[in-house]
C-alpha cells in the first residue's frame, strides 16, 4: 500500500500515530485486506478500505509452474507491467524475485526486459506491495532483486524497501542486490548501506570486448572499474560478492573463457552463479555438458561455483518474459477474472 497515503489519511481522520505501524504490521504478516485489521475500529476500516487501496498494484496474470514457482505479472495504478516471482524449494526456502523498475533502460542483449520500453521507477511502495502479495499466500524468507530494472539507477526506493522487508519475514542477510555494475549506484550501496545486504554481479562475460557486445552498459563502466567496486565491498563487509554467469552456447561458455574468468576474479572474493539460459529467443543456452565444463574449470582455479537450478520454465519466469510475451499472456481484466492461485506445499 502506498504508505506515504496512508500516513496522510491517517493524519487526516485524527487519528492516534500508532496507527500506521498497525496497518503495517498486520499487511506485513499476510492480511487479505483492512476488513482482518481486528485491534482497528470498524468505521477506520471502511473509512480506509474506500480513501487507501490495499494495495498499489493490480495482478493482471498470475501463473503457476509444475515446480511450484509463481509468477506474477502486476500493473502499477498508471498502467506500468511489473513482474515478480516466489520459487519455493524443497529445502523450504521460499524466494522472492522483485523488480525495481518498470522495464529497464539497459539493453542487455539476451534479456527479455532490456528488450522493451523502459517504463519508470517503482516506488518502495511498489516494490513491497509485490512481496505482499506473495506474503499473502505463505511465508517468505529471502528475496532478490533479479526481477525487472537494474537496482543501482533506483537505489532510495530499492533501500527504502529492503528496510522494510525483515517485518515480511527476509533479513537484510537474506536480502541479495543485483545489479550490471552502475557504479554511482554501487559506489553508494558499498559506502552508505549499513545493513548486510548481499550483493550479485552480473558478470556474463571475462573480457570488455564481449561483455560491452552482450551488455552496452560495460562501454560506460568497465569490468576493472566495477570488480574493484566489488572488492571494496568485500573488504569492508567480509562477505562474498556472487557473479551472476548466464551461459549462453557459443558466446561466453568456453574452457578459454572460464579461464580468463578465473584469472579475471582471482582469490576468494567471488562466488560465481552459473545460470542456465532461459532461452527468450535471442540466443541458444550453453547445453549441460558445455556448463559442466566450464564449472570443473573454474574449480581446477579455486573459484566457488555453482550452478542455479533452473524454476519456472514452463510459466515464462525468466526476466521481462511476462510482460513482453504478447500472445501466451491471457489478459484477465477485471480483478475478479484474475486466475488466484493457492501454494500447493
Ligand atoms: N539489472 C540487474 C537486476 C536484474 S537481475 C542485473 O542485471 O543484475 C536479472 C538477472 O537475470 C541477471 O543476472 C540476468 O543476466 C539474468 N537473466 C536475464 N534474462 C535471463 C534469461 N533469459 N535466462 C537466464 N537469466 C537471465
Amino acid at each position: 500500500m502506498d504508505v506515504a497515503l496512508l500516513d496522510t489519511v491517517l493524519a487526516d481522520l485524527e487519528q492516534p500515530a500508532y496507527r500506521a505501524g498497525q496497518v503495517w504490521s498486520w499487511a506485513a504478516h499476510g492480511a487479505a485486506g483492512y476488513e482482518a485489521m481486528t485491534d482497528l475500529p470498524k468505521r477506520l476500516r471502511e473509512e480506509l478500505a474506500g480513501r487507501v487501496p490495499f494495495s498499489t498494484l493490480s495482478v493482471e496474470v498470475q501463473r503457476e509452474a509444475r515446480d511450484g514457482t509463481i509468477k506474477v505479472l502486476f500493473r502499477t495504478a498508471d498502467g506500468h507491467p511489473v513482474e515478480a516471482v516466489l520459487m519455493r524449494y524443497r529445502d523450504g526456502r521460499r524466494s522472492l524475485c522483485l523488480s525495481s523498475q518498470s522495464g529497464c533502460p539497459l539493453t542487455c542483449t539476451f534479456c527479455a526486459t532490456g528488450q522493451m520500453a523502459f517504463g519508470r521507477n517503482l516506488t518502495a511502495s511498489e516494490i513491497l506491495d509485490q512481496a505482499l502479495h506473495f506474503r499473502r499466500l505463505t511465508e517468505v524468507d529471502h528475496a532478490v532483486f533479479m526481477g525487472m530494472g537494474e537496482p543501482m539507477l533506483n537505489l532510495d526506493e530499492v533501500l527504502g524497501a529492503a528496510r522494510r522487508l525483515p517485518e515480511i519475514g527476509i533479513t537484510p542477510r537474506r536480502t541479495t542486490i543485483s545489479t550490471v555494475g552502475w557504479l554511482p549506484g554501487l559506489t553508494r550501496f558499498v559506502d552508505e548501506v549499513d545493513e548486510p545486504i548481499r550483493l550479485a554481479l552480473s558478470l556474463h562475460a571475462p573480457d570488455d570486448e564481449l561483455r560491452s557486445q552482450i551488455m552496452p552498459v560495460n562501454d560506460r563502466y568497465p569490468l576493472r572499474d566495477i570488480i574493484a567496486e566489488c572488492r571494496r565491498y568485500v573488504a569492508q563487509r567480509r562477505r562474498r560478492v556472487f557473479i551472476e554467469y548466464v551461459m549462453l552456447a557459443g558466446v561466453n561458455d568456453s574452457r578459454a573463457q572460464a579461464r580468463a574468468l578465473a584469472s579475471l576474479l582471482g582469490g576468494d572474493a567471488f562466488k560465481v552463479n552459473l545460470i542456465p539460459y532461459n532461452p527468450t529467443g535471442m540466443y541458444d543456452g550453453s547445453d549441460r555438458d558445455h556448463i559442466a565444463r566450464f564449472k570443473s574449470e573454474l574449480e581446477h582455479h579455486h573459484v566457488p561455483v555453482t550452478v542455479r537450478l533452473t524454476r519456472g520454465r514452463d510459466i515464462e519466469a525468466a526476466c521481462g518474459q511476462l510482460a513482453a510475451a504478447p500472445k501466451p499472456v491471457r489478459r484477465a481484466g477485471r480483478a475478479a477474472a484474475t486466475r488466484a492461485t493457492l501454494p500447493r506445499r
